[in-house]
Parts: C-alpha cells; sequence; structure tokens
C-alpha cells in the first residue's frame, strides 16, 4: 500500500466521496441504483447526454433531414470530429486522428500500412500474452502476405533482443488487459526506432483513462477503443493515429469510397483522400458516432489529469482493503503495487476464479473473469464511487468467508465472461 490511510467504517469511505472533487460527474451516468458497475473498462456506462443526443438524431436529423442530413447536419465530418476530441486525449493533433470500424480491422490497415512504410523489413514483432484479436489480425496478414510478412511472437522479456533489422514495426498494447500493467511508452517506442522500426501502440484501455502523450513519445501508429472509459456504447467505432511525418507515405489496405479523395465523383479510379481520412473505408455509423462524441466528452470535461489522480485512489483503496480484509483467502495480487506501473484496472487471482466472480455478480458487484484464474475490476473513475470500493470489498470478503461461490449455478460457463 502507498499512503492512502485506508477508511475504518463504510462512513469514512462515504466521507471519501464527499471530498471528492470529480464526484459530482457521476450523475451525468445512468447508472442502475442497485449495482456496483466495476467492469467500465470493458463497456462504459451510457452518459445521459449521449441518450439525448442519439434520440435527437432519430427524431430530429434522420427523421426530419432524410439524406440531407449528410450536409445539413454535418454527418459527413462527425468521424473527423470525434477523433479531433480524442486527439488531446492522447496527446496527438486532431489532423493525427481518424475514428472508424473497429480496433481489430483498423489494427490490419496500421500494420499493412507499417509494412509498406518499411519496405524490405517483413516482420512484425508482438509479445505472446497481448489481446488475442491484435494477434489475429496479425496472423491473418501474415498468411496473406506470405513471405512478405511474418509474425514474430515473443514473451515480454525477450522483446528487446527480438527487435532486429529485419522488424518493421513492434506492436504493443501498452495496458495489458489481464493485470493493468502500463508499458513505458517512450522508452519501447525509443528501441523500436533505434532497431530502425515503427512501433504501433494498441490503447484499448488507456485511452480516457491515463495520460498518454503519442506526439511527446515519438510514436507512429496507435489504434484506441470507443466503448471501454470513452463511454461510447456497445460496439462503438475504435480510432486510428497516424502520426504527421508519415502521411505522405501512409497506404491502406483497405481501399473504400469515404477514403477517396472525392468520393462524390464517383471516379473508377481510387485516389486516396489525404492524411488520416483515407483510412475511412465506407459510410460511417452516425448514431454510433453521435453517441461516441457525447461519451468523449463525459470524460474530457473533467481532465485526464483528474481522472487519473482518482484512479490511483481507488485502486489504492481497493488493493489496500482486500490485503487489509481477505487475507488467507487464496487471493493474490495479479496487478503492479506501484501505482505508477497500474493503470485503472485490478486483477486478484484465485484457484476458483470464475465461480468467485459469478457470485460477485450475483451480489450485484459486476467485474469479469479472465482465464485461467483472474477476476479483473475496472475503477472507471469519472462514476465509480469510494463507496463502491467499500462495498465491493465487503461483498467479496462475505463470498469467500461463506464459500457460497462454490455451488454449480456460479461454476457454469457463459458465453461472455
Ligand atoms: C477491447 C480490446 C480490443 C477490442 O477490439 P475490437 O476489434 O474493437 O473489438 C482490442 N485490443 C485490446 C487490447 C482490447 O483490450
Amino acid at each position: 500500500m502507498g499512503s492512502m490511510i485506508l477508511p475504518a467504517t463504510r462512513e469514512e469511505a462515504l466521507a471519501l466521496d464527499a471530498a471528492d472533487p470529480i464526484g459530482r460527474y457521476r450523475d451525468g451516468f445512468l447508472l442502475p441504483g442497485d449495482l456496483i458497475y466495476l467492469d467500465g473498462n470493458s463497456l462504459g456506462p451510457p452518459p445521459r447526454r449521449a441518450l439525448e443526443r442519439v434520440e435527437e438524431v432519430l427524431r430530429g436529423e434522420w427523421g426530419g433531414e432524410l439524406i440531407r442530413g449528410w450536409t445539413s447536419r454535418g454527418w459527413i465530418d462527425l468521424p473527423a470530429r470525434v477523433a479531433a476530441a480524442i486527439a488531446p486525449l492522447v496527446g496527438a493533433a486532431p489532423n493525427e486522428v481518424m475514428v472508424a470500424d473497429s480496433i481489430s480491422v483498423n489494427l490490419y490497415k496500421l500494420l499493412a500500412a507499417a509494412l509498406e512504410l518499411r519496405p524490405g523489413r517483413p516482420v512484425i514483432v508482438s509479445e505472446v500474452d497481448n489481446f488475442p484479436t491484435d494477434l489475429y489480425v496479425a496472423q491473418g496478414l501474415a498468411e496473406l502476405l506470405g513471405g512478405r510478412c511474418e509474425l514474430r511472437l515473443v514473451e515480454r522479456a525477450r522483446l528487446r533482443e527480438a527487435l532486429d533489422p529485419e522488424v518493421a514495426v513492434l506492436m504493443l498494447t501498452h495496458v495489458d488487459f489481464r493485470s493493468g500493467e502500463m508499458h513505458d511508452m517512450a522508452a519501447w517506442t525509443q528501441a523500436a526506432h533505434a532497431a530502425g522500426a515503427l512501433v504501433l501502440w494498441d490503447l484499448a484501455h488507456s485511452a480516457g483513462a491515463v495520460p498518454v502523450d503519442l506526439g511527446g513519445c515519438g510514436a507512429d501508429l496507435a489504434v484506441g477503443c470507443g466503448y471501454k472509459y470513452l463511454n461510447g456504447g456497445p460496439g462503438a467505432p475504435a480510432f486510428s493515429f497516424v502520426a504527421g511525418r508519415h502521411h505522405g507515405a501512409l497506404r491502406s489496405p483497405l481501399w473504400g469510397w469515404m477514403g477517396h479523395a472525392a468520393p462524390f465523383e464517383f471516379a473508377t479510379s481510387y485516389q486516396p483522400a489525404p492524411g488520416v481520412a483515407r483510412l475511412l473505408v465506407g459510410t460511417p455509423p452516425i448514431l454510433s458516432l453521435a453517441a461516441l462524441e457525447r461519451g468523449v466528452e463525459s470524460v474530457a470535461e473533467i481532465g485526464i489529469s483528474q481522472l487519473r489522480a482518482k484512479s490511483i485512489a481507488l485502486t489504492e483503496l481497493f488493493i489496500g482493503l482486500v490485503d487489509r480484509d481477505c487475507g488467507g483467502q487464496g487471493l493474490e495480487l495479479g496487478s503492479p503495487r506501484e501505482p505508477a506501473r497500474r493503470a485503472s484496472q485490478v486483477a486478484l487471482r484465485h484457484p476458483e476464479g470464475y465461480a468467485v466472480m459469478q457470485a460477485l455478480i450475483a451480489a450485484a458487484v459486476i467485474g469479469d473473469f479472465r482465464p485461467p484464474d483472474l477476476l479483473r475490476f475496472g475503477f472507471a473513475p469519472a462514476y465509480v464511487r469510494f463507496v463502491d470500493v467499500w462495498d465491493a470489498v465487503a461483498r467479496l470478503r462475505g463470498i469467500l468467508d461463506r464459500r457460497s461461490w462454490d455451488r454449480p449455478e456460479h461454476r457454469a460457463r457463459r458465453k461472455v465472461t
């Protein structure tokens, strides 16, 4: 534990909320009153302003304007507008970010682009424990390109030695999805550059939760998620970042009309739009983008430094209370103890982790489970309260004390965990 003095009673936890400088922002979200929601790292809740905005787009814009809305309501510019709002959260210039598609599809575009930016270097390096979709996308690209692309997967400790003159791009996820451990973005970007390679960061669990400075680090490429800490709604579009110095030579492997220099000339031949606009492929999902725009505002208005400060306080409290109140229960911390190396989530290991999480969910504490034995808790600072942390640990302790996880209904596997 760090310097935090642990509350001795639930009243003391409530007092932490009363003194919280960003506590009032919770009211901006629609959250069921009886739930303790510690899964905003997988799906953020709806900002109230997003509900209003989507209703307005449905009735007033779609219903009122029909196809005229592309111009009269600026739908055609919405991907770039939302991108410009995301840019300051990740240390990018507005024209270096584009919003489209999912992380998986954007990774495909940017990995292919990276190989073209480093001709004669066929290797993509990543770590074996990276998020599976990142690995699947790279595997699929390598299969398509045959000898022109090879995926080199190594353990984290072997990453540096994997950076040889064959490497086009180092692809890393900034925040480990299991442990919440953060890579040193500046150091790995420098290491990739020293080897003549580019770096591609996956910011799925970073954007809107921890400070990111893509520009300051000299990063080349990045992708990030709209439906986690940016609260854009289930399946919200993702974003891509390409450093301005690469715009001239940037080639996407997916050519579509929305990434054409002049889509409404209906020319026979493809001409890429300037800069990151060429990363657009098909027609943008306006309802999803409208929700995402309000989701981004819901964190941007608080500011990343206040979010980070509260996130550290929440995770320190959780770890401290688990240490103090759940000792001897077979739990182990699966995240870094030093707050500087930890993002906004905490993992606990337990041999019966799946059943324990199901019992917690039945007790209205929503986290998630990741194999083999991780209970994962996200502490989205825009709306999680200190008293939620207190109550979650109290219920976890109760479940472990009474072994109430040890029931067939808590062991039955669900399709989405
Ligand atoms: C959540 C997450 C994704 C999601 O990818 P989609 O294609 O947008 O579903 C990708 N990478 C990481 C590291 C994630 O945590």
